[in-house]
């Protein structure tokens, strides 16, 4: 089956949707069983689709994650109230007391925090590392090393891994691989035959879709799937099923609305690389991206988001280019049908294994679903008043 039409049909199972288009929402706490015989039936069978106690799900979120194990190719889905809650529910999955932790340098912020605050007082270590690092990852390997974390391309900054190569050496060191997949969505790239064990989504961007639910999927692998719905289960994890609704619905128009984002932000990419006061793209499907050539051969399409560098420009200067956007709004987060923008300083910060110049401003968009036409002519004015700014 074609992406397409799996996007269309998974997840609907009549035993689920018992026959109507969108499997209905199932609210439960408390499951009633008819006889002992009942009970021990669902009790044996908990973690198999069978109706039990509502923090194991109902028919919602088992056609949802039926639906997304499917897509990501993996055998089973773990789902958690945020993409957060996904990272640090997998990561405490595969980690304990004493054990070392390898971590992409360009990793979402709030997980280089959970690293830096809570693992670190629960007595795991981190090291990050260079997300370009390809084969030197194996020098930073330790006899307590357990799992390799990846996140591809990077937050903010964008840089493409070489995951095949890097899973590769992680699995010749029996560490776990685990793989925040949120730019690709679950339709871009093939996590599992790279060689990811755990393959994590921020569904409250493109999944969902319209900005207005969070929640988090991490898929696993045959040989991992046990521990991470089990641990996942003692940490209480669990999602309500109105959210799971609207995940499932944003998932039949995933492929029609990344295809736009991805041609929208196309149009848009190429009107800045043409800008002079642009000093570089960081754009996966442009060749100034670092890791570019990983994307042309791990991934089948790109989407709206990226950023782009400045040549120059200071606090005042980059204050006038984003503010007064008229279809671009600040905001954190991205994947949904509107337009984002964010002037982003401090990277260097958030960088300890590589090196971010931050004398040049970096801006971040999320393009959006409006025509790539009036995005331009906003940004076009953004150039304006940035330059008005910098003579001032
Ligand atoms: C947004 C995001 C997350 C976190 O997802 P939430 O649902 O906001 O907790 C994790 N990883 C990446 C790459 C993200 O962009």
């Amino acid at each position: 089956m074609k992406k397409a039409t799996k996007l269309v049909s998974l997840g609907r199972d009549k035993k689920w949707s018992k026959g109507v288009i969108n499997p209905p929402v199932f609210r439960a706490s408390t499951v009633v069983f008819d006889s002992m015989e009942q009970m021990r039936h669902a009790t044996a069978n908990r973690a198999k689709g069978e109706m039990f106690y509502g923090r194991r799900g109902t028919p919602t979120h088992f056609a949802f994650q039926a639906a997304i194990a499917e897509l990501e190719g993996g055998v089973g889905t773990a789902l958690y109230p945020s993409g957060s809650a996904a990272i640090s529910g997998a990561l405490l999955s595969f980690l304990k007391a004493g054990d070392h932790l390898l971590m992409v340098d360009s990793v979402y912020e709030p997980t280089r925090d959970l690293c830096d605050k809570l693992l670190q007082g629960l007595g795991i270590e981190t090291s990050y590392y260079d997300p370009l690092i390809g084969t030197g990852i194996r020098e930073l390997i330790r006899p307590n090393t357990k799992v390799l974390f990846l996140e591809s391309p990077g937050s903010i900054t964008m840089e493409v891994q070489d995951v095949p190569t890097l899973c590769r050496i992680a699995h010749e060191h029996q560490l776990v691989t685990m793989l925040d997949n949120t730019w690709a969505s679950p339709i871009n790239c093939r996590p599992f035959e790279m060689g990811v064990d755990i393959s994590i989504q921020a569904a409250t961007k493109y999944i969902v879709g319209h900005s207005d639910v969070m929640l988090g999927t991490a898929t696993a692998n045959e040989a991992h799937w046990d521990t991470l719905r089990e641990n996942s289960y003692l940490m209480g994890q669990c999602t309500s099923a109105d959210d799971i609704f609207l995940a499932a619905r944003g998932l039949r128009t995933l492929g029609v609305r990344m295809a736009q984002h991805e041609k929208n932000a196309l149009k848009v990419a190429n009107f800045l690389a043409q800008r002079p006061e642009v000093d570089h793209l960081r754009h996966p499907a442009f060749a100034s991206c670092p890791g570019h050539e990983f994307f042309l051969r791990d991934f089948s399409a790109a989407n709206g988001l990226f950023s782009f560098v400045l040549k120059e420009g200071n606090r005042q200067a980059m204050t006038a280019f984003v503010e007064g956007m008229e279809h671009f709004k600040m905001g954190f987060s991205w994947g949904g049908f509107e337009s984002l923008i964010l002037a982003i300083s401090g990277i260097e910060k958030l960088r300890t294994a590589t090196q971010w110049d931050s004398s040049k401003p970096l801006v971040r968009l999320h393009i959006g679903l409006e025509d790539p036409d009036d995005l331009i002519a906003d940004l076009e004015r953004a150039f304006e008043r940035y330059h008005a700014a910098m003579q001032a």
